[in-house]
């Protein structure tokens, strides 16, 4: 497994400053910042008995978010019996839709039942099908994959750059076949994947790209929204997401002739004018999620922003720091939407194993965790498909077999298993500075009494 390299001489030198600066009672000194803490006992961590950082408790508001005008948006809908979308022309859904385009800078958007459903609805509308083949990551929720399934299509999942959990282009490129039909880049808890280099690979092999931009609305890369970059973009509003109404999703994009035929699919087949002319399940976006969505839109952006200034700086208080690396972004980032606020954690700078660093960590008051515990290859769905009849007729043993072999990520199993740290951004990241300063010192009180992580 091959690490970042770290600069030596670097991390020595942090090590003593931090060894100096923690000298003096009551005091830590991140990197650079000069935050100071009184009144608490930081020689010792609080899981052994140690004053923690801060007082147990969520940082910063509850979530998903909720105003009186989310509540009145739900209520007014209630009274004006305009419960279906197909019961208004501009009812909250097709209102909705309008303004999400405009938010994330595309033509048209369709709206769904769910992230899952939107993805489904690409997959379809692309016509891809029985004998095709998707690539995408092993690392991001199963509804990326049951997208794929759900037209009877085989997901083809590579391994990652085990520096930023996004799909590694290499990896990518070297699974195309003759059968591959799109990539599927999933931005990983909102951060752009490498799109340069993706959108360079499906170009050179022709390639349908749809963006799993679930986590990522409002989040910029190369002067555009994640989203607005492949032929489609698909978002979800499922209750955890920075965008949320319980469930729901949409697809965005910018040729109107396949955006029509997504509008067809999700429609159950029939099409804008109510001819039934395809394939398609009935995933429509009701009025009530149109409701809370619309209810919640005004403080979207400003919600957004704060999450990165709230970002840029633990980014900017850890840089330096070996022992946990944030998430890397790729040249050309902008924002990110901070699904996740995600760190690397390098065990051999702490010398203990992530779970006693998480124990303590939370201990101190600063909940983390490790995000999902295995990567999708290593779940039963892929035995399941492979002896299923109709994957049985549509792919040769031989490719079967091969695929199956496929399933061997050893970057992703090292994310999942030993070094991703992480918290959801969708609240905390709303919390104020002090909080801020409160994580950073949490993990440098950990860190500089990381010789009794040993006793946990
Ligand atoms: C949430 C999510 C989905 C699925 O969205 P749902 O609305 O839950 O169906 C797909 N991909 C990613 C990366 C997600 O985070």
């Amino acid at each position: 497994m091959k690490h970042k390299k770290i600069s030596r001489r670097r991390f020595l030198n942090t090590t003593a400053a931090l060894s100096v600066v923690t000298a003096v009672p009551g005091s830590i000194k991140s990197l650079g910042s000069g935050i100071q803490i009184q009144g608490s006992n930081y020689k010792k961590l609080a899981i052994l008995g140690g004053d923690p950082v801060r007082k147990a408790g969520p940082i910063g508001p509850p979530w998903p978010y909720v105003d009186e005008q989310v509540v009145d948006a739900i209520v007014s809908t209630t009274r004006s019996r305009i419960w279906s979308r197909i019961q208004s022309s501009n009812g909250t859904v097709s209102t909705f839709e309008n303004a999400f385009a405009t938010l994330i800078g595309t033509k048209y958007c369709v709206g769904t039942g769910s992230g899952t459903q939107a993805l489904s609805t690409c997959v379809e509308a692309l016509g891809i099908g029985p004998g095709d083949e998707v690539i995408t990551s092993p690392y991001t929720d199963m509804g990326t994959i049951s997208s794929i399934l759900t037209s009877r299509a085989l997901p083809v999942l590579v391994d990652l750059d085990p520096d930023s959990y996004q799909l590694d282009p290499d990896e990518v490129e070297k699974r195309i076949n003759k059968n591959t039909k799109a990539i599927m880049p999933v931005h990983i808890f909102g951060v752009a994947a490498h799109m340069e280099r993706i959108m360079a690979i499906a170009k050179k092999y022709k390639l349908k790209v749809i963006e799993d931009a679930c986590q990522a609305p409002l989040a910029r890369y190369q002067g555009k929204g994640l989203g607005t970059i492949g032929d489609v973009g698909c978002f979800s509003f499922q209750a955890s997401k920075a965008i949320a109404c319980g469930e729901g999703g949409a697809v965005t994009g910018n040729d109107q002739a396949l955006m029509d035929q997504c509008f067809t699919v999700q429609n159950r087949g029939a099409n804008r004018k109510g001819s039934n002319e395809t394939i398609g399940p009935k995933y429509r976006m009701n009025e009530f999620e149109g409701a809370i969505l619309m209810g919640q839109f005004p403080g979207v952006r400003s919600r957004f922003e704060i999450r990165n200034d709230n970002a840029n700086y633990l980014t900017s208080k850890l840089q330096g720091f070996a022992a946990l690396v944030p998430q890397k972004h790729y040249p050309g980032t902008e924002s990110g939407a901070y699904y996740h606020y995600a760190m690397t954690y390098h065990k051999e700078h702490w010398g203990a194993e992530r779970s006693k660093f998480l124990k303590a960590i939370a201990a101190e008051g600063v909940n983390m965790g490790s995000y999902i515990k295995t990567g999708l290859h290593r779940e039963p769905w892929v035995d399941h498909i492979t002896g299923l009849k109709s994957y049985k007729t549509m792919y040769s043993a031989s490719r079967l077999k091969e695929y199956k072999a496929g399933m061997h990520l050893p970057n992703c199993d090292k994310i999942t298993d030993e070094t991703m740290v992480s918290f959801p951004g969708s609240g905390a990241l709303l919390a104020e500075r002090q909080e801020m300063n409160n994580i950073i010192n949490a993990i440098m009180k950990v860190y500089e009494n990381r010789d009794q992580l040993k006793l946990l």
